[in-house]
């Protein structure tokens, strides 16, 4: 989850490191600290809160050198605070590191180590690790790598981390396992990070660490080995994210930016892949495989969070268009059962980061089963984009707020693209409505542009309700994954309780909850189930429920039944959840902002979901 910058060159590495480092917060933002290591000498700085806070802590003091590791961390062992925060000294304060992820073995280890007369600080299991590293490498008497990797080969769990020695000066020494990491190579410098954000403006030459690989930096040089010391060629890629699709742009926040970029970005997942005047449709990672999906017995879909609900509207789409069977589950639960797979099912797995170790875990789990896996990712070159035998990038560019906006528009709109591809491919639909629908696809990023002229309608009805304690969301077919979205962004931006809900499933419980405080908003577009909801409707509004409708335009009915409409334009039924959201997204993300919360970094969540 949290985020690692680390350099070695020329430059001043702490202003480098702390401009990474908030440029990582997404990843976790309970505390922050660095090593820094000048005149011989190892110093670590470190402060519970924000990087801001760190970066007060730290100005006007001389800190010159050209070597350093900084860390964001999302804590799993032991609370937020100075003393947990990263980087950890070894014992003898000779070793420091920053790490991410989860040293699962570490008491065993730590009860070991204690025995020998070690003195631990911090209730991390970071600390732990680098005071094995350093146990080992007094014991063996090796070079400092080796020890490293003696370490590593003892350790369960997951990790990425970057040893830094007052004995080495000038050598960097890291490591992954199940977390990302990247090695930016300049002219004289090297730069390490979770992501490749912090490394862009300096140089667009990366390597991507796999997993068992460490990476060691020694007298100016790379040099990728495994865990045995066999050496592998570093493979440079070049990056292709500009610096500007990673800053505010003049936005008070990213997830607002990130919000009104869905009329492009939209058509990103779909640009070179869709062409309607000649009814093409291609998505170049799948070409292979349409076979397969076509033949496939049932596909299961996995996810965490908004992706899972995105799964959810994929799990419409495939049995609507292509009549195939579709389960759809929470990576985190499938992974722990005893699934029943086969080499005939399809598992499609979906992440905004690539990183999402439950997902991950999931792929492995199908995987070994015989399963063909397709990646539905948006980070290139991520890890589930690797571990997956085909699939298709989202390409929704980096997504900084940690509550997915445009990451989820992007999923459902590739999600699309396939489940049409398989259709056409089995002969599920008609051509007629194969064309139809690449048509309307192609309108959807001006009818999301056309969502966003309600943007000041949606904040006065956000002023309205900024302080309701709860909200109920109902949806019903497509509709439903979106209301479940809807809820979601609330809570995890503002606060504020919410519950998402099939409409006609409110009688069996939540309807008990209606009175004249509670806010239902409905996703009530007129679409096959557009009778139904009106019904549902007044069943709130008979109760004195307060209700917000999301109406297709010039809907005649709803508006004189409820206090608040929303209007969306009108597309295919299939297409919906891509302009219903964006209102809901807009409604979370005012409320939020005028409930003072901090809605690119909402507490206790993090972007990339590292750990299980
Ligand atoms: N497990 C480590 C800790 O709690 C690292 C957490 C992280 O990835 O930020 O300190």
């Amino acid at each position: 989850m949290c985020g690692i910058v680390a350099y070695v060159g020329n430059r001043e590495a702490l202003p480098l490191i702390l401009k990474g480092l908030k440029r990582l917060e997404y990843r976790g933002y309970d505390s922050s600290g660095v090593a820094l290591l000048e005149d011989a000498k190892l110093n670590i700085y470190k402060k519970k809160g924000k990087v801001s806070d760190l970066e007060h802590e730290l100005a006007g003091k001389n800190l010159t050198a050209t070597i350093g590791i900084g860390h964001t961390r999302w804590a799993t062992h032991g609370e937020p605070n100075d003393v947990n925060a990263h980087p950890h000294f070894s014992n003898n304060r000779r070793l420091s590191i920053i790490h991410n992820g989860i040293i699962e073995n570490y008491a065993s280890i730590k009860q070991n180590l204690i025995k020998k007369g070690h003195v631990f600080l911090s209730d991390t299991d970071t600390e732990v690790l680098i005071h094995f590293i350093e146990d080992i490498h007094l014991a063996t008497a090796g070079s400092l790598e080796s020890a490293v990797k003696l370490a590593l080969k003892e350790v369960v769990g997951a990790y990425a981390i970057v040893v830094m020695s007052v004995d080495h000066p000038g050598q960097l020494i890291a490591a992954r396992k199940g977390s990302p990491l990247v090695i930016g190579v300049g002219e004289d410098e090297f730069f390490f990070a979770s992501d490749a954000t912090p490394i862009i403006e300096y140089t667009k030459d990366v390597v991507y660490l796999d997993d068992y690989e460490v990476a060691i930096i020694k007298d100016g040089k790379l040099s990728i080995q495994n865990l045995d010391n066999t050496e592998t060629i570093p493979y440079i890629q070049k990056l292709e994210m500009e610096l500007e699709t990673i800053e505010k742009g003049g936005y008070d926040h990213f997830m607002i930016k990130e919000i009104f970029e869905q009329s492009r970005s939209i058509g990103d997942s779909m640009r070179g892949r869709l062409r309607s005047e000649d009814a093409h449709l291609q998505l170049g990672g799948l070409n292979n495989y349409l076979d397969k999906l076509a033949e496939a017995d049932r596909i299961i879909i996995v996810g965490c969070g908004t992706s899972w609900h995105a799964g959810l509207v994929a799990e419409y789409l495939f049995e609507e268009l292509a009549r195939v069977n579709v389960e759809v589950e929470y990576a985190s639960e499938f992974r722990y059962r005893n699934p029943v797979i086969s080499e005939k099912d399809i598992v499609i797995a979906i992440s905004q980061s690539g990183e999402t170790a439950d997902t991950l875990a999931a792929i492995e789990l199908a995987k070994s089963k015989g399963a063909t896996i397709f990646g539905v990712c948006n980070v290139v070159g991520s890890s589930i984009a690797r571990a997956t035998h085909a699939g298709a990038y989202t390409h929704a560019g980096p997504e900084i707020g940690v509550a997915s906006t445009k990451a989820f528009t992007a999923q459902v709109t590739v999600l699309t693209l396939i489940a049409i591809a398989m259709a056409k491919r089995k002969g599920t639909i008609t051509e007629e409505t194969y064309r139809q629908l690449l048509i309307e696809l192609e309108h959807i990023p001006e009818k999301v542009a056309k969502v966003f002229e309600n943007a000041s309608k949606i904040k006065e009805i956000a002023f309205i309700f900024t302080y309701a304690r709860n909200f109920i969301y109902l949806g019903r077919g497509l509709n439903f994954p979106v209301a479940l979205e809807g809820a979601l962004k609330l809570k995890e931006i503002s606060y504020i309780h919410a519950e998402g809900y099939p409409a006609a499933e409110m009688k069996h419980g939540p309807i008990a909850l209606i009175d004249e405080d509670m806010p239902v908003v409905f996703l009530a577009t007129r679409d096959s189930s557009y009778e139904k909801i009106v019904s549902n409707i007044q069943e709130v509004k008979a109760r004195k429920g307060r209700v917000i409708a999301i109406v297709t335009e010039g809907d005649k009915l709803i508006p004189g039944m409820v206090d608040f409409v929303i209007e969306v334009p009108q597309t295919h039924e299939m297409l919906t959840p891509l302009v219903s959201v964006i209102p809901l997204q807009l409604l979370s993300y005012y409320i939020a902002v005028m409930r003072g919360r901090n809605v690119d970094q909402p507490r206790n969540l993090a972007k990339s979901v590292t750990v299980e």
